[in-house]
């Protein structure tokens, strides 16, 4: 093959310069001063990941300077949101970090909202603060480039390196870049995975034209659990998917409308919908369904069924607030600092919220560990805080040894949101310095035949495309191979209809997923034939194999846990209550790399705040 190959080596290697690539670059820096720090990154770090378009609020700040908030509080919200599933060590872990992290970004230039009251950071609920934050992404890029050695942007990584001198040890990672086509190999120490959860792996709303158009970033291709799965590293909570209720066709946030403008939601006509599903709810869940604030999941829950009962859409009373010259302003500002499509959509089909109560609806489901749901990575937490089960070493290090992880990546610390992700790629950079001075003089090996192997299977789908396109004269359909595209529809279409996307209610069985798997197995034959037309789609066929890994641990971990837990999020038609006494536990799962088998397990679930 006529193609490039550059080598790197490293000490630290982030692959994913988002918001936990760009905050493990910059403490990796701090420890190391005299180490190799290098970012991998598939986009350009300015402008990459989900925080790409900026945003009007950091979901997660504890204020704890002005006795807002302690991190045990942040634990409970946390857990209580997550109906108890939470990884307590590492998400106090982050709360006790993350005021340090945001005070950073108004040292960097972030301009914040303040209360002209107190002076304080202005506050959207009890852990948002606001802020003007179009430029959110390009200045933590700005950090991140002073700190590392060099940044490689356009480089989409597709598979982790092993250390052949040792069992179970990451050796740095390999991908290619989409523009040049070089090939490229990085040799690290330590990897830390910070790239992302995944969109489109269920079937979207908006498909044919409106296709792209998704609450999360449509670039994120779960990336950092697929190369996580390769490695053979444990999963947990994959199972846990988000599903969000947004503004309809623009998936506008409503966080600023429920909190700020205090905006409330009714059904088609004009009701209060949501105490009529209590005793519903309470037949389902218990007790969870009395908790304060009421979790995420059963919100969308009383929403799916209100629309099922036929008394849909359901609207966000927009009109009154509105009315407020100072409110309208605020609502319209919501979308230009992160999802000016919402604007455009209104303006396309005539509404203006001062006068139309605009729809909601509830998204696709997406998996990613950030957010309100915590997939991820299977990883140990800190010295000082964790149980053994969960203790091996080094914070946030994956089963893997000398592999990372930080935001969507790590499981069981939800609601870390951009800056919790950006504090988790700081703890995780600083154990990764440890990991490797540690390590003193033992070198990594990893030989040209791992890497020349790879090289060639991650070129494939170009040879695929050239071949195959003989066999056909006109059109998209080939005998020999299956275009990305094609490829990303047909894995949407198994998830959506058997393991609980949007068609159908988000409601899945035993049968269905066993199915279901089935599928996705075959699948994975198929997508070795992926033909891939240029580097754009050899992109796009990476992107896909990544989808797949992520869809396959779903699918495997929602078969494994026999109960509801998340009502809202999906529902196993089968086990329709939530079942603390055999379920009140993280599910773990592992993929043996050469033989492809799954292995489910139970790990216990530590309270460790009251
Ligand atoms: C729609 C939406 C709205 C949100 N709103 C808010 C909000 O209002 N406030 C808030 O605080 N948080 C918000 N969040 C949460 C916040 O954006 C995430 O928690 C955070 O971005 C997660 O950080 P991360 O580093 O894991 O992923 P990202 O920031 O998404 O970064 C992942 C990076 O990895 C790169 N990458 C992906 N695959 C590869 C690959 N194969 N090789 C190399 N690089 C790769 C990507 O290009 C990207 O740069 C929102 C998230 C979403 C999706």
């Amino acid at each position: 093959m006529g193609i490039k190959t550059v080598y790197e080596d490293c000490d630290v290697l982030v692959v994913g310069g988002g918001m936990g690539g760009t905050g493990a670059a910059y403490e990796a820096r701090y420890w190391g001063r005299d180490m190799k720090v290098v970012i991998a990154e598939k986009a350009n770090i300015d402008r990459s990941g989900a925080v790409a378009q900026g945003l009007y609020a950091i979901n997660c700040y504890m204020g704890t300077q002005w006795g807002e908030n302690n991190p045990e509080d942040h634990v409970r919200y946390a857990r209580n949101d997550l109906m108890g599933m939470v990884r307590e060590d590492l998400a106090f872990d982050m709360a006790r970090h993350v005021d340090s992290a945001v005070h950073k970004f108004e040292e960097w230039g972030l301009p914040f909202m303040k209360s002209t009251e107190t002076g304080r950071y202005l506050r959207e609920g009890k852990w948002q603060i606001m802020i003007h934050g179009e430029s959110y992404k390009p200045i933590v890029a700005n950090a991140a480039r002073k700190s590392a050695d060099k940044i490689y942007n356009r480089i989409m990584v597709t598979h982790l390196l092993m250390d052949e001198s040792r069992d179970n040890r990451v050796g740095g990672a390999v991908g290619f870049n989409c523009r040049t086509g070089d090939f490229h190999v990085f040799r690290a120490k330590a990897v830390i995975v910070a790239a992302g959860g995944a969109s489109h792996i269920f079937k979207p709303r908006s498909v044919g034209e409106g296709m792209g158009r998704t609450w999360y970033a449509p670039w994120s291709s779960g990336s950092a659990y697929a190369l996580a799965i390769q490695a053979g590293a444990k999963m947990t909570q994959m199972e846990n998917r988000i599903v969000l209720c947004r503004f309809k066709d623009g998936y506008g946030p409503v966080g600023a409308y429920f909190l700020h403008l205090k905006t409330y939601t009714q059904n088609a006509y004009g009701n209060e919908y949501e105490s009529t599903w209590y005793d519903d709810t309470k037949s389902m869940v218990g007790e969870y369904i009395d908790h304060h604030p009421t979790p995420t999941c059963l919100r969308n829950h009383a929403f799916i069924q209100e629309v099922k009962a036929g008394r849909g859409p359901i609207h966000m009373v927009t009109k009154e607030a509105f009315q407020d010259p100072h409110l309208e302003e605020v609502g319209w500002e919501n979308f230009l600092g992160m999802t000016v499509s919402q604007a455009v959509v209104w303006a396309s089909q005539d509404i203006d919220p001062k006068y139309i109560n605009p729809e909601l609806t509830t998204s696709e489901p997406y998996v990613m560990g950030s957010h309100a749901t915590c997939s991820g990575a299977w990883c140990s937490g800190p010295e000082d805080l964790s149980p053994e089960e969960y203790f091996w070493g080094y914070n946030r290090m994956m089963t893997v040894d000398g592999l990372f992880g930080a935001g969507d990546a790590v499981g069981g610390t939800a609601h870390a949101f951009s800056s919790g992700s950006f504090t988790e790629g700081r703890l995780a950079a600083k154990a990764a310095v440890k990991y490797v001075n540690d390590l003193k003089d033992e070198k990594i090996n990893v030989t040209d035949k791992q890497v020349d192997e790879l090289k060639e299977t991650i070129y494939q789908p170009l040879d695929n495309y050239t071949i195959g396109r003989n066999e056909i004269v006109s059109g998209t359909v080939s005998p020999s191979y299956l275009l990305p595209i094609q490829g990303l529809q047909r894995l949407e279409k198994v998830m959506d209809e058997y393991v609980g996307g949007i068609s159908v209610n988000y409601m899945t069985n035993d049968k269905l997923l066993e199915r279901g798997i089935e599928l996705l197995d075959t699948m994975e034959e198929d997508f070795e034939h992926l033909g891939a037309e240029d580097l754009h789609q050899l992109m796009r066929a990476w992107e896909l194999k990544h989808r797949l890994l992520s869809s396959q641990s779903v699918a495997q971990h929602t078969l494994f846990r026999e109960e509801t837990r998340w009502p809202g999020y999906y529902y196993r038609g089968d086990h329709m209550q939530l079942d603390d006494e055999n379920w009140h536990c993280l599910t773990l799962s592992r993929r043996d790399p050469e033989t492809g088998d799954w292995a489910m397990e139970k790990a216990p679930v530590y309270h460790i705040v009251d």
